[in-house]
């Protein structure tokens, strides 16, 4: 029975390194994901700011050949002025002229809105590129270290998985798989140390009876409370 304890022990030990090495390379794996997210998130913002100023600059490209159309137009009204005869002929292209000036005026105004909603952007644009940029540098030095990391930790992994394959192979597979589901069920702890009378994995008191038992390790032994499988260390 002290054997089998004694590898229960070995074995618990493997596999609470094992979580621990798992759940460190859970952590590198979602620092990496993280710097995916935020590139992804920033990339979205640019091509979103891309796509504005895309549609702005073709608005205000339709504006300038509006603007072209109205100044070929005032030409055109202003190049009948010599030609006029009469005093109302003459009041009336004058009109028409101021007409089609403000009309201009009111393109030009729209072209110059456009323009500084174009620049807003810009500059936008500029702050993205710099935080992506950003981004990119702190995910290509952290990644290459974060992939170092990984690659050495699921080393140790392959390792540590390898030992307890072999220290598993020497236990009955009944006990095993009790061992295998108080492990998950009590938090990566299934052996606990019974000391002056407690457990230790529960800190509740043994039956006195039981603890007596336990220190003549001769059957296996678990706990009333938390089940978990009894030890006492052996005196040296
Ligand atoms: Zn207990």
């Amino acid at each position: 029975m002290q054997n089998k304890l004694n590898l229960l022990k070995d074995l618990q030990e493997i596999d609470q390194e094992i979580s621990s090495i798992e759940v460190t390379r859970q952590g590198y794996l979602s620092e990496l994901a993280a710097f995916e997210a935020d590139a992804a998130r920033v990339q979205e913002m640019l091509d979103q700011l891309m796509d504005e100023v895309s549609l702005l600059q073709q608005s205000e490209a339709q504006l300038q050949q509006d603007l072209l159309k109205e100044r070929d137009n005032v030409a055109r009204v202003e190049a009948r002025l010599p030609g006029i005869q009469t005093q109302k002929e003459y009041v009336a292209v004058l009109k028409e002229i101021d007409v089609a000036k403000k009309a201009n005026k009111e393109i030009e105004d729209q072209v110059q809105e456009k323009l500084q909603e174009i620049a807003a952007l810009e500059e936008d644009r500029q702050e993205k590129e710099s935080e992506m940029a950003a981004i990119l540098e702190n995910s290509e030095a952290r990644g290459t270290e974060l992939n170092v990391l990984l690659a050495e930790s699921e080393a140790v992994l392959l390792k540590r998985t390898q030992t307890r394959e072999a220290v598993a192979e020497e236990l009955p597979a009944s006990l095993l798989r009790k061992y295998h589901t108080l492990f998950k069920r009590r938090g990566g702890l299934a052996l606990a140390q019974a000391r002056n009378g407690a457990c230790l994995g529960c800190n509740m008191q043994l039956p006195p009876q039981q603890y007596n038992k336990l220190l003549r390790v001769k059957e296996l032994q678990t706990c009333p409370h938390c089940n978990r499988i009894l030890y006492v260390e052996q005196e040296a």
